[in-house]
């Protein structure tokens, strides 16, 4: 590999990804203060006026912010990288710690230090994130005693997962020969899987509470619907997202014994029964739709590609040296490599979004309809709205913006393909 042509196409996909960013940021905005003034026809007797300001408000502080942190995160990304900054980090290391610790030791205090540090970076754009501009819209609850407690949990969840995972891969790329990635891959296939047992089983509740309904009533109502549906009847949680934010949310997560629908207390305390109904249906549709096996499998095929991609960088000395980092000539490179990848992949990943994009777009239309067959679409319609005001989305979006981003269909295409006119739901009020 030629390392000129690597630093060239890289700092050319930064270059162009952070163009692209910015000006389909710039359609948003432009976008978003026309249509300031008035809601849309659709939704003009549920949509309060100032609802409809406070969202585009609040989408414009958002993207300003987007902007500088994603300036800023490139910024980051070109000191580490072309600027040299990870080259002298792994000096300092290489020589303080591989002659007195050994490789092991070295690669992942090479990790660890290089997130420890990009943590310390991103921490201000965080603070300013939760406190600023979350507090400033009147969203935010956490409390600067609550937001410590989330970083050491997560710190510490980070050292006690990661690092036995990181030592895993680092041991399998040194011990496993020339096939090493496809070693890695089977690892990283069952971390996914164990994740999605563990995660919403035994992550989760180490930061919110989730139980099941209060409301009698309203437990009789979704266990009925689950049942109709074919799904285990004590899969309906509530969140108490409350506990840091008013945006209020549903989703779906886990597979098998720790598959759930999970709803923030904050959107049950804003929707009726009906519209509760339909939006247990909506995500119960993911799951007859096959939506998690689907991204699974997906996501396990590209990395499956990427494995093997790093397998062939890593004998490469360009792919080093393109990217800002004489390779080491005594000591072990697999934890260098690893960096290096997961440094210079995301820009030129960028320019795949809108497929992604469009694939989750493509099940949320999915998980719509099989919500109309099961539910009513008015009432998913009514609580979609509820959904956008109480995390202040834009109504209308710049519709190149939309296709670039967008993982959920904006609401009035999603009412349009539920069959609804404009009239049916923007008429009688809930
Ligand atoms: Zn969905």
């Amino acid at each position: 590999m030629n390392p000129v042509v690597l630093s060239l196409a890289f700092a050319a996909a930064i270059l162009a990804s952070l163009l692209i960013k910015f000006w389909l940021a710039t359609r948003q905005m432009r976008h978003v203060a026309a249509h300031r003034d008035a809601v849309p026809p659709a939704f003009a007797g549920r949509v309060p006026l100032e609802a409809h300001q406070k969202a585009a408000d609040y989408t414009l502080a958002k993207l300003r912010y987007g902007i500088v942190s994603e300036a800023f995160g490139n910024a980051v990304l070109v000191c580490w990288t072309l600027l040299g900054g990870l080259a002298w980090l792994n000096g300092v290391l290489l020589s303080l710690v591989e002659p007195r610790w050994g490789a092991m030791a070295y690669q992942l205090a090479l990790i660890g230090l290089f997130v420890l540090i990009g943590a310390l970076l991103e921490l201000p754009f965080d603070l300013y994130s939760v406190f600023r501009l979350e507090q400033k819209f009147g969203f935010n609850n956490t409390t600067p005693r609550l937001f410590v407690a989330d970083l050491l949990k997560s710190t510490g969840l980070a050292i006690a997962i990661g690092g036995p995972f990181l030592a895993l891969v680092l041991w399998i790329m040194a011990a496993t020969g020339a096939l090493w990635w496809i070693w890695a891959w089977g690892a990283f296939a069952l971390f996914q899987v164990l994740a999605m047992v563990l995660g919403p089983t035994v992550i989760a509740p180490l930061f919110n509470k989730f139980e099941p309904l209060e409301d009698e009533a309203l437990a009789a109502r979704t266990q009925s619907l689950m049942a109709r549906c074919g799904f285990r009847a004590k899969g309906f949680f509530v969140k108490d997202g409350s506990r840091r934010s008013a945006h209020s949310n549903a989703y779906f997560t886990g597979f098998g014994r720790s598959k759930r629908v999970v709803f923030y207390d904050t959107l049950l305390k804003r929707v009726n029964g009906d519209e509760v109904e339909a939006v247990l249906a909506h995500e119960l549709g993911h799951f007859a739709r096959r939506h998690i096996a689907k991204r699974v499998t997906m996501v396990l095929a590209f990395a499956f590609g990427a494995f093997a991609l790093l397998g062939w960088l890593v004998t490469q000395t360009g792919f080093y040296v393109g990217l800002g980092v004489p390779p080491n000539m005594t000591a072990s490179n697999n934890a260098l490599a690893l960096l290096l990848f997961m440094l210079a992949l995301p820009p030129f990943l960028f320019f795949v979004t809108p497929v992604f994009a469009s694939l989750s777009r493509r099940d949320e239309y999915e998980a719509d309809a099989y919500a109309r067959s099961k539910a009513n679409a008015a009432d998913l319609v009514r609580a979609l709205l509820k959904l956008y005001e109480d995390n202040a989305s834009p109504l209308t979006s710049d519709p190149l913006y939309v296709r670039f981003y967008y993982s959920h269909p904006p609401i009035t295409a999603r009412a349009e393909a539920l069959g609804l006119s404009v009239a049916e739901f923007a008429g009688a009020a809930a």
